[in-house]
């Protein structure tokens, strides 16, 4: 029987089908027994649909796969589909692809593959493309119910922290304006091979039906945050005054009828007086 979590079985299978590591895909695979049912577990896969991002060589997919009605999984690199036909073989209920998750038409996959299904997303992200992933799956407003992923340590800390904290930033923004993020557990890099220099951290980013704040114009509010958080020693005003090339007293004025003091930084404010703040600047 293939233990997928062995490190002798992993290294024999990957030898034979003559696979070598590549570290631009970001290929560290899980070998800790414990993570995958946890993952699997957390991310509320039973009876569902999950689609994964990067199966590997499977070690996810398969216990993905023992709860979830149907799993579709898309990989971009060709050499692991032989690996993962064997690995999964057993399994009638996945579908691999060989597709970049940046690039697939993801409306389309959804309504192809999940009909009349919950879908989630779960993933041991390859961490070069952690913040443009997560923003693809939030801001094409797919309709998936969460997403509970692996990610970098320090990258849990800014997703997941309080807007309005240190730790907050545009990314964290956004990321909550239209999820509600938790920390899991954490990951500790001896559970990988090869190990990475960092450790790792599992998130889960519960899809709002609504978003928190209510704005008239998303791509305004997305300009402003990321003007706001941009320059993160100058005040709001200087940073969104120079990120939005908006005069320094159209922003002050904004501040002001937004109940804000003039020299208020950008992660001091929550949610509501970002929002605000978008709604009395100028077009
Ligand atoms: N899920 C496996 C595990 O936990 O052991 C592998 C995780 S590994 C961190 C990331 C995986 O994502 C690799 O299999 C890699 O080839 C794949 N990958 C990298 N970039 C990708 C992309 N743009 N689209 C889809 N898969 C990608």
């Amino acid at each position: 029987m293939q233990n997928l979590t062995d490190i002798r079985f992993v290294r024999e299978l990957l030898a034979r089908h003559g696979f070598t590591f590549s570290k631009a895909l970001g290929q560290n695979f899980l070998i800790n027994p414990t993570v995958c049912p946890q993952m699997a577990q957390a991310c509320g896969a039973d009876g569902q649909g999950v689609l994964e991002i990067g199966p590997g060589v499977g070690v996810l997919t398969a216990q993905l796969a023992r709860r979830a009605r149907k799993v579709v999984s898309l990989e971009l690199d060709q050499r692991l589909l032989p690996v993962l036909s064997e690995t999964l073989a057993r399994f009638d209920n996945i579908e691999i692809l060989h597709q970049d998750i940046l690039r697939a038409d993801l409306h389309t996959l959804l309504q192809e593959h999940f009909a009349g299904m919950e879908v989630s997303v779960c993933a041991n992200l390859p961490y070069y493309i952690t913040s443009p992933v997560i923003m693809r799956l939030l801001e094409e407003h797919l309709p998936l119910r969460a997403i509970t992923v692996m990610v970098q340590k320090e990258a849990a800390e800014r997703l997941c922290a309080p807007v309005g904290s240190r730790e907050a930033g545009a990314v964290t923004v956004a990321v909550q304006y239209y999820a509600r993020a938790e920390r899991l557990f954490g990951v500790s890099r001896g559970s990988f091979l090869p190990a990475p220099k960092v450790d790792s951290e599992v998130i889960r980013l519960t899809v709002r039906e609504q978003p928190a704040v209510t704005v008239e114009d998303e791509r305004k509010f997305f300009r402003m945050v990321k003007a706001a958080f941009g320059q993160r020693r100058k005040t709001a005003l200087n940073a969104i005054s120079a990120g939005m090339q908006l005069p320094k007293q159209a922003v002050a004025e904004a501040l002001h009828q937004a109940g804000l003091a003039e020299n208020v930084r950008a992660e001091t404010l929550c949610m509501e007086e970002l929002a605000a703040l978008c709604q009395s600047l100028p077009d």
